[in-house]
């Protein structure tokens, strides 16, 4: 179907092809109702059916267990570093793991709203955390976009500490385990659609403890008693979500469908990858093996005076948005669930070429 180029953006990230054109071919009348999803009634029957369809996708994809709330919100990942404590941090202290450029930011921003303790720097095990039994919570962002960071497992806490995470760039790329997390929220334009719309899934027993500070709309208990109306939310956002989902729903390889299908096939993707970066002296990945991010992957040339040459080429060739994070510099494939597995195929050749005009 593609002739268009393989985007590796880090965020707003590309979309599957498939949901690009039928948001095309609905643009200008959904399934009859003489309108565009942008131009209908939050609260009408058209947009109603749109929202329940994305909500019950979504939490069949992900096995969402039914004390678990989803709400489609605003103000992304970054939003959500203010909103998670003007929500949760009912006695002020937040402990943080900073393994990351992104729980960095999460840490300062809770600090304007508890007292905050960093139990951790790296990717470090659980069992080394300095954490506070009393903490009202504690956050990880359990995968760190620019560093390329993954937690391939969500840490086991004892006690009654929630779990906070921070899934903006993983989120429906693999399962997770929702014994573990208290709360979990995302920002949509990584995995899941349009910048706008962030996920936020919150256990139930953790509803209506907000500080008096929070505003009713970033309320998690006055958003959830709406079912995510109690403003107009990111409408269009969320219909582009629900083709997403049900994108997902329909996805298979090797064998399998869903997310278990998408999970393989983001494994395969970024062994082929990181094996290519691996095999060759004239580019590096410096991320420790056991936290690998399957998603974001970033990569240096060692003789970084061609990087110029190196993104002029990749553009050519129709690999687009490969420039690192401009904090770490560097390159950066991302490679979300849109992201065919061509497309990383197409990108090591591109490396090994490269390599050998100029190694
Ligand atoms: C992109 C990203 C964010 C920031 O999201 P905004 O929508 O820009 O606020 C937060 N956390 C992680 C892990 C991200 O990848």
């Amino acid at each position: 179907m593609s002739s268009r180029p393989f985007n590796f953006s880090a965020g707003p990230a590309a979309l599957p092809e498939e949901v690009l054109a039928r948001a095309a071919a609905e643009m200008l009348d959904w399934h009859g109702s003489g309108m565009s999803v942008m131009e209908m009634s939050h609260r009408g029957r058209e947009f109603i059916s749109i929202y329940e369809a994305a909500e019950r996708d979504l939490r069949e994809l992900l096995a969402v267990p039914p004390n678990f709330r989803i709400l489609f919100m605003q103000g992304g990942g970054l939003g959500e570093n203010a909103i998670v404590p003007m929500n949760l941090a009912r006695t002020g202290r937040v402990d943080v793991v900073v393994s990351g450029s992104w729980s960095k930011k999460s840490a300062v921003e809770a600090a304007r709203y508890a007292d905050v303790k960093v139990v951790a720097e790296g990717f470090a095990p659980v069992e080394q955390w300095q954490r506070r039994d009393d903490a009202d919570y504690l956050h990880i962002c359990s995968n760190e976009t620019i560093d390329g960071i993954e937690f391939h497992e969500l840490p086991q806490l004892s006690g009654s500490v929630p779990l906070v995470v921070d899934c903006s760039s993983h989120v429906l790329s693999r399962f997770i385990d929702w014994s573990r997390v208290g709360l979990a929220f995302a920002g949509a334009q990584k995995n899941v659609g349009p910048a706008g719309v962030t996920l936020v899934f919150v256990r139930e027993d953790l509803l209506g403890r907000a500080l008096p500070i929070c505003p009713s709309a970033f309320n998690y208990a006055t958003v959830a008693a709406a079912d995510s109306m109690f403003n107009t939310p990111p409408t269009y956002g969320i219909y582009i979500a629900g083709l997403v989902f049900q994108w997902l729903k329909d996805f298979s390889y090797a064998g399998k469908t869903g997310v278990a299908a998408i999970e393989q096939r983001n494994i395969d993707k970024a062994a082929l990858l990181y094996g290519a970066l691996d095999a060759s002296g004239f580019y590096d990945n410096r991320v420790p093996a056991n936290c690998r991010s399957r998603m974001n992957i970033p990569f240096y040339l060692r003789d970084e005076r061609l990087n110029d040459a190196f993104l002029a080429g990749a553009k050519e060739r129709g690999l687009l948005q490969l420039k690192g994070h401009k904090s770490v510099g560097g390159m950066r494939a991302s490679i979300y669930n849109a992201m065919p597995l061509e497309g990383v195929k197409a990108l090591v050749s591109y490396l090994q070429d490269f390599e050998k005009q100029h190694g």
